[in-house]
């Protein structure tokens, strides 16, 4: 896959840049090791000035990178800005929390003790040079969830970022010098995928994180554990969307829309199994059916615009054969299923009806702006179906009865329950999956602590 922006709104190359050599890749390399040595030994109040200035940066950057995101990877120039913004606050948050979150900790005086000590303590210390792999999808966010926390530890990162948001991926760079990081706090090794082995077998590396497909974390993480390093996975999902009778149909109804369209569908988070109990089925299917066909699809850079293209040619071949595949074992399509005339890889806002476990929309992560709708008789079937997916990311739940939210938050197979909201990440809440969506957990105290030593201080 050739390192360019490619324009996903008409098929235009903008700009290709030529992959870093060995030469390059190992003097960033000793770059990191390098400056980690002096790095870790800065202070919190040191971190806190420079994550503070960069997300400042970021807040006057955020129009102009808006638009090169729009260009890169084609999302809604309006989602862009409120990517960038969300970003800046992730990182004040973390500028603000490190020090407290990576506080020394102290167990029981009875346990210290007991154990033979004047005094035990527990300190975050941290790891090293750390590679992040990442997808385009949310080219700013992947990125900053990772580092805000890491840099905020006293680690250093280097970013390996998807081969289509080159700009993005040497923005962040800048993004952080500019700050004052030092050179080699982050970096961005503009390196096709093939190169990420070597990185992960360098003994400088010392631990990985990467948020994409199921195949590249497997990748990443057998490599990872060949050289026995820490990994954190976020991967795909199929989160469900349960609506139960007592749910607010008009508002669950919008939310769906809005949790299965932003970003164009392409979201690990985005609801994309809709699970509705029959009394209320008909009402909701009319509701969110109607909403799906009002989305203004169009221009990304357009202000006005819901749904821009899908990222890439594949990217929506992929999901047309998903529909595909669908419609020839008997589902009903409700609204779209069919890619419209004209450059750009656009589709239109879908939803398929009719189900069936043998399809591959039901076991597969639709990457786009499709929705699966079922039907289900009671709480257990709807648990029976939401958990039959080999992801478990997050879950949203839609009902006001108690003992059902209950139920839910104790049955359901996923790293969250979002109770009638959309699942969102916030810099305060731990971010990730279980079964094939990963391992690990982003964001809040969780997340900063996935990449320290906890190191054990025992005075005798
Ligand atoms: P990938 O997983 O291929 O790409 C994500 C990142 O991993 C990119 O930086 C990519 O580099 C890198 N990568 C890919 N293969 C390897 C490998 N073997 N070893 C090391 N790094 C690797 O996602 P795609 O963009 O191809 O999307 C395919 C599908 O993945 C989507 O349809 C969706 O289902 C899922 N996905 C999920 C995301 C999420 O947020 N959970 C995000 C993106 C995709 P390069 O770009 O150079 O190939």
């Amino acid at each position: 896959m050739p390192i360019a922006t490619v324009n996903p709104a008409n098929g235009e190359t903008v700009k290709t840049y030529e992959a870093m050599g060995e030469e390059e890749i190992e003097r960033r390399l000793q770059l990191a090791e390098a400056t980690f040595r002096t790095y870790r030994t800065t202070s919190f109040a040191e971190r806190t000035r420079l994550m503070h200035r960069a997300a400042d940066l970021l807040d006057e950057d955020r129009q102009d990178i808006a638009r090169v995101i729009t260009t890169e990877m084609g999302k809604p120039v309006r989602q862009a800005r409120a990517e960038a913004a969300k970003c800046a606050k992730a990182m004040r948050w973390y500028a603000d929390h490190a020090e407290e979150l990576l506080a020394d900790e102290e167990p029981a005086a009875a346990d210290a003790h007991d154990s033979g000590a004047s005094r035990v303590l527990v300190r975050y210390r941290p790891l090293g040079p750390v590679l992040a792999v990442m997808p385009w999808n949310f080219p700013l966010w992947q990125v900053v969830r990772f580092a805000a926390p890491a840099l905020m530890a006293g680690n250093v990162g280097l970013l390996k970022h998807a081969s289509n948001v080159p700009q993005t991926a040497l923005y962040l760079e800048d993004l952080f010098h500019r700050a004052g990081f030092t050179e080699g706090c982050f970096q961005t090794l503009l390196i096709g995928s093939a190169a990420v082995d070597d990185l992960l077998r360098d003994e400088r590396i010392k631990a990985a994180t990467l948020t994409g497909s199921e195949p590249a974390g497997r990748a990443v993480a057998s490599t990872a554990g060949e050289m026995i390093k820490k990994t954190v996975l976020e991967l795909g999902g199929s989160d469900p969307f349960v609506v139960m009778p007592s749910a607010d149909l008009d508002r669950a109804a919008e939310v769906a829309v809005d949790a299965r369209c932003q970003n164009a569908g392409q979201s690990c988070i985005a609801a994309k199994r809709f699970i509705v109990h029959t009394d209320v089925y008909d009402a909701f299917a009319e509701r969110f059916v109607a909403g799906m066909k009002a989305l203004k699809v169009g221009d990304p850079a357009d202000e006005e615009t819901d749904v821009g293209p899908l990222s890439s040619e594949r990217g929506r071949a992929d999901l047309e054969e998903l529909v595909d595949d669908a419609v020839r074992g008997g589902a009903t399509v409700l609204c779209g299923g069919e890619r419209p005339e004209g450059p750009g890889w656009y589709y239109p806002p879908t939803v398929l009806a009719g189900i069936t476990r043998e399809m591959r929309v039901h076991r597969e992560e639709t990457f786009g702006p499709v929705a699966t709708l079922y039907r289900a008789g009671d709480l257990d079937e709807a648990v029976l179906i939401a958990n039959d997916s080999e992801f478990g990311l997050s879950s949203n739940v839609w009902t006001r009865d108690e003992k059902e939210v209950d139920r839910f938050v104790r049955d359901l197979e996923a790293g969250g329950v979002y109770v009638n909201g959309m699942t969102a990440s916030h810099p305060a809440f731990p971010f990730g999956g279980v079964k094939r969506s990963g391992y690990g957990r982003e964001l809040s105290g969780h997340g900063i602590r996935e990449f320290c030593n906890i190191t054990t201080v025992w005075h005798g």
